[in-house]
C-alpha cells in the first residue's frame, strides 16, 4: 500500500490578520477571478485534536474507518459482555459498567 503523504491543497488566512479592507480586497479578488471557497473545518497546528484529525484524514484516504467510528464499534462490542475485560480503561458499555458503572 502507498504511503500517505500530507500535501498541500488549501491557501488558509485568518480573518483576524489582516484587517477588514484587505478582507474585502481578498473576497474582490476571489470573484473577479470566479474562484470559488470551500466549506472546510479548519484546525490550526496548536489544538489537541490536530494530529487526530490528521490521522482521520489518513485513514479515510486509505479507506479504513475514523477514530469515532472504531471507537463506537468497539463500545458496541463492550455492550455484549458481562463481565469488564481486566486491564482495559476504555470506553465500556459492558452489564458490569452499565449496572454499577466503571470505565466510560
Ligand atoms: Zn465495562
Amino acid at each position: 500500500m502507498s504511503q500517505f503523504q500530507r500535501e498541500e491543497r488549501y491557501i488558509v488566512v485568518k480573518l483576524k490578520r489582516i484587517d477588514s479592507d484587505t478582507q474585502d480586497d481578498l473576497r474582490e479578488f476571489l470573484v473577479s477571478y470566479q474562484i470559488p471557497t470551500e466549506q472546510c473545518v479548519v484546525v490550526e497546528h496548536d489544538w489537541p485534536i490536530h494530529e487526530e484529525t490528521w490521522e482521520n484524514v489518513e485513514r479515510l484516504a486509505k479507506g479504513h474507518k475514523s477514530i469515532r467510528e472504531e471507537r463506537d464499534q468497539l463500545l458496541g462490542l463492550t455492550e455484549l459482555l458481562d463481565e469488564h475485560p481486566d486491564g482495559y480503561d476504555g470506553p465500556c458499555l459492558c452489564r458490569s459498567c452499565r449496572e454499577y458503572g466503571g470505565a466510560s
